[in-house]
């Protein structure tokens, strides 16, 4: 039997389902889920995303068979709705969408109304009566065919248009009457033949072969490249095409259409929520040219506004019917769209409505609670990674602020910025390191590029289900739509608001996308709270993870904002960080400049009750968690000024001539610092160092004790090590400060000393190693640069391109290579272990916050992870994640 392209949908029954989305598309599949749920969906067919590779393979050619199938889908369609293609009396119309497996909004081409020619207008006009709907059902697919199939500008047609209107003295489309749009019919084909030379065509069989095959070229269109590149969607996947019967929502004031989402999308709030116009053919609501009406009556915001609750009870309470059906057969929000024909009502879109994380995290959860959903699917329905934006500063309710203008809050958050006016400025500006915001009449797919690389988007036209609000809220990115209080000047580079205020390119202004407000200038920021549902999902996190989550940190501050997120100790304290405070570099580096071990000497004994009040800071904070500390890691040369100026105050500072310094600083010049006289290498050579720092420790945990009574637990980390000498060596300096102290307090403490492991040759005699550790820390930034003999600080310069060529999957700085650095993670996990059984093992690297890499860390074994503050939730959630998919919980479909 030869493949099968064609899956027909409509009349209750259809010859494929929601499973089959890699091969019918998300909204195919879907379409033929509704019909086979008894849900009215006009009849039609998907041809296969494999029609679509096969068709790129064949250099644009269709696939064999695939003529033949599509006829037959067609003498379906006809048969249940009663028409037929091409007919001179009884004509059926027909949509032509695209439909990818992911859903890409907008990216790709739709031609609507096809069919209409000059004989199936006479016999539409004498069946529906009504010339005028017919006329302009034939000038929008005139239209939309040049633009999409013949690629002639929709600009000239548009041009038109407004020269029609101008010699009829109206504003309005809708002023036009039937007679003007015909002659514009007219204008529009003597226009197609002007430009291809050749007339437009009328054989509504050469209409659908052209296409289709436009929508299958529309997969590879600039935008949906770019899409696809901020997406991560495979290129090879290619588009589906759905053809279906045309329903209208235009044909008379017992006609609508409507977007709907069965929650909140920008909150998650259980609501039927969606928007409508009376009239108009679906484009219009989402295009943001006519301002869409609350379906709801709760939706209102006054009296001026009309629901279709109101209108058209029986048609309302019919939807929600279907609404509710459709959430809880996919168990999921979804993201409708409907049309309502003479008084009859048709669904031609559902899919799992995109979210904020907002929306994703109260959704979840509200299932779990409802009994829709199990706790484990819950988790597993927010991405680690959206929290992320969850996780940023909002604005400081406290700090004044002057509301210039209010909008439509179509996704929240914050965002501070300089205005520019198109995408391309946007993108422009962002290269050149300005943070900006995106202000546009309304968006359209060609923004795209615009939007990704600006802080917030603030829209003059549009509902909260037009273009910016659902990209915006894909992206993660606060944007305000609908915001008639400005107006728009793309020449001058400049909006007015209704007071009269100017703002222009360039200028300051701050969007809060939960309240729809913009505000002048900058304003000030404070940290978000795990609180609501989002504590909720948190808290079932805990109870299914196994892994522990520390947190870098290495200030009070951070620390206090770990343990608020939920860390279970310090997995790292980079204690160079505190060596960088005004009140001490000079000290720092006073040490390093000595002439001899006495001058050194002298210095540190002047940084130690620095070193050790800031260390007491940290342990009163973490109380009892553990803390591991590390001993000084970088060059001592990034100490030093590098200023003329800075260099002669430091000369006189420490009374030595300029000359004397300058040398010294030469001296310790390093062509590769990296792999230079850097982490136990600064131990080996001057242990005094790492007895300051090991003093300030124990003294800082001790007193802590002895007067406080807290019960710290620090962990003394030496990096860098490569061979046991150095440990067992460096072991020994430690060892003997902290029995000094520890005899000199009188007050017995439980520490540990262990290693990072970040240089291959660790890992490989992790066995050795051990013997000397009580813990192993992985710092798999220096493991990966040590594995793959990759400089960290250089490697960016070139990794996108390796990334984008497909050479990495991904930057192995970002998530753990696990083939590489992870078997070399798990061979040192394996000796370490096998030498000391219960050695307790961690990550400190980036990685420690990076959900992939959490993961794997799950799986090979460690205690914990250790990542910033603001990652910890992220951790917490991945940590989850790998416990509930390995034990094979029921996941989401959302992607
Ligand atoms: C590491 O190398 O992974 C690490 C945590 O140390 P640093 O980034 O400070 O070199
Ligand atoms: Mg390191």
């Amino acid at each position: 039997m030869s493949k099968q392209y064609v899956y027909a949908f409509g009349g209750g029954k259809s010859e494929g389902n929601t499973k089959m989305k890699n091969l019918l598309g998300g909204k195919g599949a879907n379409l033929a889920e509704m019909a086979n749920l008894g849900i009215p969906v006009p009849a039609g067919f998907t041809i296969s995303t494999e029609a679509c590779t096969e068709y790129y393979d064949n250099d644009g050619g269709y696939p064999e068979g695939l003529d033949d199938e599509i006829k037959k889908g067609v003498t379906f369609s006809e048969k249940k709705m009663g028409a037929i293609f091409g007919d001179d009396n009884n004509p059926l119309l027909l949509s032509v969408r695209s439909g990818a497996r992911v859903s890409m909004p907008g990216m790709m081409d739709t031609v609507l109304n096809l069919g209409l020619n000059s004989r199936t207008i006479e016999g539409l006009i004498s069946k529906t009566g009504n010339k005028r709907f017919v006329y302009d059902a034939y000038r929008r697919f005139i239209q939309m065919y040049s633009d999409v199939v013949l690629e002639i500008k929709r600009e000239q047609f548009e041009h038109m248009i407004d020269e029609m209107k101008k010699a009829k003295g109206v504003k309005l489309d809708t002023e036009l009457t039937a007679e003007d749009l015909e002659k514009l019919t007219e204008k529009f084909k003597n226009h197609v033949q002007n430009t291809t030379n050749k007339p437009f065509p009328d054989d509504p069989w050469k209409q659908l072969n052209g296409a289709v095959s436009a929508v299958f070229r529309s997969w590879n269109n600039k935008r949906a490249i770019e899409y696809r590149r901020i997406h991560g969607i495979p290129s090879h996947w290619g588009t589906a095409v759905n053809v279906q019967a045309m329903v209208f929502g235009n044909m008379g004031d017992d006609c609508a259409t409507g977007v709907a989402f069965t929650r909140d999308p920008a909150t998650g709030v259980k609501r039927f929520f969606g928007e409508y116009l009376v009239n108009a053919q679906g484009e219009d609501v989402v295009a943001g040219i006519r301002t869409p009406q609350p379906i709801n009556i709760a939706a209102k915001k006054d009296d001026s506004e009309k629901s279709l609750e109101e209108i058209m009870p029986k048609l309302y309470q019919e939807l929600e019917a279907i609404y509710l059906k459709l959430e809880k057969h996919y168990r999921d929000m979804q993201d409708i769209e409907f049309t309502i024909q003479q008084g009859k009502l048709w669904m031609l879109q559902t899919r799992n409505g995109k979210r904020t994380a907002r929306a994703a995290v109260k959704i979840a959860a509200d299932m779990a609670t409802e009994g829709m959903i199990s706790k484990e699917e819950a988790l597993l329905r927010v991405e680690p990674s959206q929290l992320d934006q969850l996780l940023h500063p909002t604005l400081d309710p406290k700090a004044p602020k002057e509301i210039v203008a209010k909008g439509l809050p179509a996704s929240p958050g914050a965002a501070v910025g300089r205005i520019v006016f198109s995408a391309d400025e946007a993108t422009e500006w962002a290269e050149k390191g300005q943070r900006v915001i995106l202000v546009r009449l309304e968006t359209s797919p060609d923004d795209i590029h615009g939007m990704n690389v600006a802080q917030g988007i603030l829209t003059a036209r549009g509902g909260m289900t037009s273009h910016a609000a659902v990209v915006a809220r894909g992206m993660g990115k606060c944007c305000i739509a609908g915001c008639g209080d400005i107006s728009i000047d793309y020449k001058k580079k400049q909006f007015t608001t209704k007071s009269g205020a100017k703002f222009s390119e360039g200028d300051w202004i701050t969007l809060d996308g939960s309240s729809g407000e913009v505000i002048a200038g900058k304003i000030p920021t404070v940290d978000p709270e795990l609180a609501g549902e989002f504590g909720e999902i948190m808290e079932w996190a805990d109870k299914f993870r196994e892994i522990k989550i520390r947190t870098n940190a290495d200030t009070p501050h951070d620390s206090e904002v770990a343990i608020k997120f939920g860390a279970e100790g310090i997995g790292l304290c980079r204690t160079e960080h505190m060596f960088f405070e005004p009140d001490r570099i000079e000290i720092v580096r006073e040490m390093i400049v000595a002439e001899n071990i006495e001058a050194r000497k002298k210095a540190l004994k002047k940084l130690l009750p620095i070193q050790k009040a800031d260390f007491k800071g940290i342990f009163k904070i973490m109380n009892n968690l553990p803390v591991t500390v590390r001993l000084l890691d970088p060059p001592l040369h990034e100490f030093l000024p590098q200023k003329p100026e800075d260099i002669k105050a430091l000369a006189s500072k420490i009374g030595i001539s300029e000359d004397k310094l300058l040398e010294k600083i030469s001296s310790l010049h390093e062509f590769n610092p990296m792999l230079g006289h850097r982490g136990c290498r600064l131990g080996v050579t001057f242990p005094e160092i790492y007895a300051m720092q090991v003093q300030a420790i124990m003294e800082a945990v001790c007193e802590l004790k002895r007067d406080e009574g807290i019960d710290s637990k620090p962990e003394i980390e030496i990096p860098l090590v490569g061979h046991v000498n150095e440990l067992k060596y460096l072991r020994a300096v430690c060892q003997k400060v902290i029995d000094e102290v520890i005899a000199s307090t009188g007050t017995p403490v439980e520490y540990k000393i262990g290693t990072m492991i970040e240089v291959v040759r660790a890992a490989i005699t992790a066995d050795e190693i051990a013997e000397y550790a009580d813990f192993f820390s992985f710092g798999t930034n220096d493991l990966t640069q040590t594995t793959f003999g990759l400089s960290r600080d250089d490697a960016g310069k070139f990794l996108k391109e390796y990334t984008e060529k497909h050479i990495f999957p991904t930057d192995p700085f970002v998530a753990i290579d696990q083939g590489g650095v992870g078997k070399i993670m798990q061979m040192a996990i394996e000796l370490g272990r096998g030498k000391k059984p219960n050695l307790e093992i961690g990550i400190c690297g980036e990685h420690g916050g990076e959900p992939s890499s959490v993961e794997f860390c799950h799986k090979i074994g460690l205690d914990y992870v250790s990542c910033s503050p603001y990652r910890v939730p992220i951790a917490r959630l991945a940590a989850a994640h790998a416990v509930v998919k390995e034990k094979g919980a029921k996941g989401s479909d959302t992607k």
